[in-house]
């Protein structure tokens, strides 16, 4: 499979703009068009509501593909630098060319999106592209199995579907980049497998997000947000924030509010309402289940086994030491852990893994800018969670644990693309000052030039 797809970038085929906008238009005509069986699968996979497929998946894709072809001939034209004089007469210039044939792996809790978002910047920068969806979604990798070759060209674009042996046999391939989204876990298999062919690896991982809330809070709004962003998905999100780091009072304050949104959000029976997710299988759920025994429940607590459900959940009296602040939740349950003030909330993060997100929410902007400079993460937000995923201008990637590299919008064409340095020579004048035999002239000359 890669060796033909190899032959055919090596023809140039998807270097052609033209190419590489009707494959975006495709993306967008694929979410369009199917927008019904997406929502269908997705709901198999994960009782995801159709608002969270449509703006979390459907939208989100089709958004990056229209955006990417408006700036397609902008991004790919080459950019001229300033050339020195040693350099005279010349110019020099980057320009970007794509990498040639790359694989994507995308993680099950947004499988659309982390599989087709991955693509959609491939295509962009000019490339051949695997696409590997998560088996753990078995229903849209099945969906994406089918539809992707009808909609994209089969010769540049492949699918492969399957689990652990399926994605190590890939791995083996000398790929030109390899994008994974996943565990870290994995992510070390990844780029361990990929030192052996030198491909170069972007890794999306996850890790605890932190969420800290200050007493001049708007409280009403902050744990509005706060809710959204922990039971989207019934808190299978990379992004979503992990745990909550306040002072008491601001605790005592917050969660009558907290309880208040999630009632307003998903009822009284959240097991009951349209707008709330399951959890992806029996392990996760176990695993997620065990969980809420970490501190005292003041919120939610209910689980069906049989219905993969666990209501959205809030804990407090949550020591740092105790399981659900060992790793990421990745699932409804909103511990929340003292903090007496901004410096021992800083602390407290800084004491853990680089996180994939972090949040604060104050008026003040003294603590804000602390915050920012202080606080090492992959992507921040002030007064709202996971927002930033709706700026296409923004990068999205970890850093440290959380991950390595970035793509969305422009940062995903450079991701894709080898920034190739040129520069051309004029044939005259052809100073003699560099060639040999260097003399003491020559010498002081070039001492004054440069
Ligand atoms: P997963 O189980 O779907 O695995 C991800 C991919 O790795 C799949 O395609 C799977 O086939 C492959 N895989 C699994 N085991 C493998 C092995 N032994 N060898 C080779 N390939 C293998 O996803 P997951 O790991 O459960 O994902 C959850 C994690 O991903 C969380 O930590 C979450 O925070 C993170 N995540 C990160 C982002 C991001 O954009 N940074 C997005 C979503 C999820």
């Amino acid at each position: 499979m890669i060796d033909n797809m190899k032959t055919v970038f090596d023809s140039g085929r998807t270097r052609d703009l033209a190419w590489r906008r009707a494959q975006l238009e495709a993306v967008e005509r694929l979410m369009a068009e199917c927008e019904g069986e997406f929502m269908a699968a997705l709901a198999a996979d994960l009782g995801k509501p159709p608002m969270e497929s449509y703006t979390t998946e459907i939208s989100y894709v089709s958004g990056e593909a229209a955006y990417c072809r408006k700036k397609l001939s902008r991004w790919t034209k080459s950019k001229r630098v300033s050339t020195p004089l040693v350099g005279q007469p010349g110019t020099s210039w980057i320009q970007p060319e794509p990498l040639g044939v790359v694989l994507v792996i995308g993680a099950w809790n947004y499988p659309v999106q982390l599989t087709l978002a991955g693509m959609v910047a491939a295509i962009t920068a000019g490339n051949c592209v695997v696409i590997k969806p998560s088996e753990l979604a078995p229903a849209t990798s099945a969906l994406l199995a089918r539809r992707v070759p009808k909609y994209l060209d089969p010769e540049c674009i492949n699918i492969v579907t399957g689990g652990v042996a399926e994605t190590s046999a890939l791995l083996e391939l000398p790929f030109d980049h390899i994008l994974y989204t996943g565990g870290g876990n994995v992510g070390r298999i990844v780029m361990a497998a990929a030192a052996k062919n030198l491909t170069p690896v972007t890794l999306e991982l996850g890790g605890k997000s932190p969420c800290v809330v200050l007493p001049d809070a708007n409280l009403e709004a902050t744990a509005r947000r706060i809710v959204w962003g922990k039971f989207t998905n019934a808190g299978q999100t990379c992004t979503a924030p992990d745990y909550i780091l306040t002072d008491a009072d601001t605790e005592a304050k917050l969660v009558p509010l907290i309880k208040k949104s999630i009632d307003d959000m998903f009822g009284s029976d959240p097991q009951q309402s349209d707008s709330y997710g399951r959890i992806i299988n029996s392990r996760h759920f176990d695993r997620v289940s065990q969980l809420i025994g970490s501190g005292t429940v003041v919120a939610g607590g209910q689980t069906d086994a049989g219905d993969k459900y666990i209501a959205p959940t809030v804990l407090t009296g949550v020591s740092p030491e105790s399981p659900v602040m060992q790793e990421e939740i990745f699932g409804p349950i909103l511990p929340i852990v003292r903090a007496d003030d901004l410096d021992e909330a800083i602390a407290a993060i800084r004491k853990r893994d680089k996180p994939l997100s972090a949040y604060l929410f104050t008026r003040d902007k003294q603590a804000e800018t602390r915050f920012l400079n202080d606080v090492s993460c992959g992507s921040a937000c002030i007064n709202d969670v996971m927002m930033f995923a709706a700026v296409h201008e923004l990068p999205f990637g970890g850093v440290g644990p959380s991950g390595m590299g970035a793509y969305s919008g422009k940062r995903g064409f450079d991701t894709f693309s080898h920034m190739k340095a040129v520069m051309k020579r004029g044939w005259w004048p052809d100073l003699d000052i560099r060639f040999a035999p260097y003399t003491e002239k020559k010498f002081k000359l070039l001492r004054k030039i440069r």
